[in-house]
C-alpha cells in the first residue's frame, strides 16, 4: 500500500493540489485522477529538489495562491462541465450596451457568466 504524506503538490496539468504519496521504496509521487496523470520522482537529485519545492510551497503558501489563481482565471461551464482558461477571444459582450456578459465555453459554446471576478 502506498504511504500518504501530509504534503500536497499541484498537478502539472490542472494545477489542483494533489496528495503526495510514497512508493514502497520511499519515492514520492502524485496522481491526479481527473487528468489521469501520475508523476513519479525517481532520481535522488529529483527527490531532493521535490522535497525542497514542497517545503517552500508550504512555507510561502504557494499552492494556496496557485489554487486561488485558478479560481480567478478558470471557469467551468455549468452546461457541460468543461473547465477552461479565460481568453480574450472567448469574451462575450452584450449587444445592447457592450458590457461584459461572460465567456464562451469552447466545448458547447454556451455563455458562462462572469460574476465580477477580478
Ligand atoms: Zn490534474
Ligand atoms: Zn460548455
Amino acid at each position: 500500500m502506498p504511504t500518504h504524506t501530509n504534503h500536497k503538490f499541484p498537478c502539472p496539468i490542472c494545477t489542483a493540489p494533489r496528495q503526495v504519496k510514497l512508493t514502497k521504496k520511499n519515492k514520492p509521487y502524485l496522481t491526479c485522477d481527473p487528468c489521469g496523470v501520475q508523476v513519479f520522482v525517481r532520481g535522488p537529485a529529483g527527490i531532493e529538489e521535490f522535497r525542497r519545492l514542497i517545503e517552500r510551497g508550504n512555507r510561502e503558501g504557494l499552492f494556496e495562491r496557485l489554487a486561488g489563481m485558478e479560481r480567478c482565471y478558470r471557469l467551468s461551464c455549468p452546461a457541460c462541465g468543461c473547465k477552461f482558461w479565460i481568453e480574450p477571444k472567448l469574451i462575450r459582450t452584450s449587444s445592447f450596451d457592450g458590457s461584459l456578459k461572460g465567456f464562451r465555453c469552447p466545448k458547447c459554446r454556451d455563455t458562462v457568466p462572469w460574476e465580477g471576478k477580478p
